[in-house]
């Protein structure tokens, strides 16, 4: 079976995995009763690729296990068997920069809202080049942000695929010519970005991003960016903020995996400080790369060549 819209543009031999298989990518499908389909039964984690390795992976595959734990979703690969897979599809679609993408859903059943006994899994890893210059130069120039409403559910820690809110406001964000949706809660407080982790630099030149809960993902690149701002001697916030203390802010940037730290240049139409990306920004970015890179190469065991 060749599914037609998945060969829009698919590169020549891009390869995906589906269960157990390697396949070209217009033949790799699941079953029209793949619950992933019919309910949204599945989470996902999205990898970073950088010069063939890929980033932070250990912290990726811990929030995969977590997200599906907290859904009881048996995982139906061992994690270092996912490793391997995921490595083989970067290989086999001879990735070097761009994204690896990990799907895994409670699997195909009669439809039933009833979670079925002793479920078995389906996963899915798919490869996707991205042009590492395109990012840099939204890097370089910084985006727009528009707010929208936080209408999504009570469990926004867990990476699932459930994203049809986050969808409709980021469609709404690029209708405005905007980049990013950050959305904002009851409370006028910006919970964080549809796919990115939302961060202020305050007028007293404070680091500030929402503390950790059920309302927001715990973003691997957060986390990392935290861990080097600690070790270069740098103090975050973890507290909530309002879009005024947003637009009044010095500073504005949203982390993801696929991004590292982009500056946020304007939210609303309003221009943030300069309406250029910010010195503490780039220099979050580099923190982030320095210690993502250095960790990846560790894992790959480079770390004796390339320092
Ligand atoms: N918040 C949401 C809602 C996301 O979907 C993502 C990434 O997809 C992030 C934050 C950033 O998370 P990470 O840094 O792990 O990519």
């Amino acid at each position: 079976m060749t599914i037609s819209h998945a060969k829009r543009r698919a590169p020549a031999g891009r390869i995906a995995y589906v269960d157990g298989r390697y396949l070209p990518h217009p033949h790799a499908a699941v079953h029209i009763e793949d619950r992933g389909l019919q309910f949204a039964d599945s989470v996902y984690e999205v990898f970073a690729v950088t010069g063939g390795a890929l980033l932070d992976e250990d912290a990726h595959l811990k929030r995969l296990a977590r997200s599906l734990g907290e859904l009881g979703i048996a995982q139906p690969l061992p994690p270092a068997a996912l490793s391997f897979v995921m490595r083989e599809v970067v290989r086999r679609n001879r990735l070097r920069d761009g994204l690896i993408y990990v799907q895994v859903t409670r699997g195909s059943y009669a439809r039933d809202h009833v979670v079925p006994k002793d479920a078995r899994g389906t996963v899915i890893v798919t490869a996707r080049r991205l042009d590492p210059a395109a990012i840099e130069a939204r890097r370089s120039s910084g985006v727009k942000v528009k707010t929208e409403p936080d209408i999504r559910w009570g469990r926004c820690d867990i990476k699932a695929t459930a994203l049809l809110p986050n969808v409709l406001a980021k469609t709404e964000a690029r209708r405005a010519g905007a980049y990013e949706a950050w959305l904002v809660d009851r409370d006028g407080k910006v919970t964080e970005g549809t796919s990115t982790n939302a961060w202020i630099v305050d007028s007293r030149g404070r680091v500030v991003t929402r503390v950790l809960s059920n309302n927001i993902l715990a973003g691997v690149t957060r986390s990392t960016l935290m861990r080097a701002a600690a070790a270069a001697g740098l103090t975050i916030e973890e507290r909530s903020f309002t879009v005024e203390d947003a637009r009044q802010a010095r500073e504005a940037f949203v982390t993801s995996a696929t991004g590292g730290v982009i500056p946020v240049v304007e939210i609303d139409g309003i221009r943030i400080g300069d309406g250029v990306p910010g010195s503490t920004t780039l220099r979050m970015h580099a923190l982030y790369r320095d210690l993502a890179q250095k960790e990846a190469r560790i894992s790959l065991g480079f770390a004796s060549q390339s320092g």
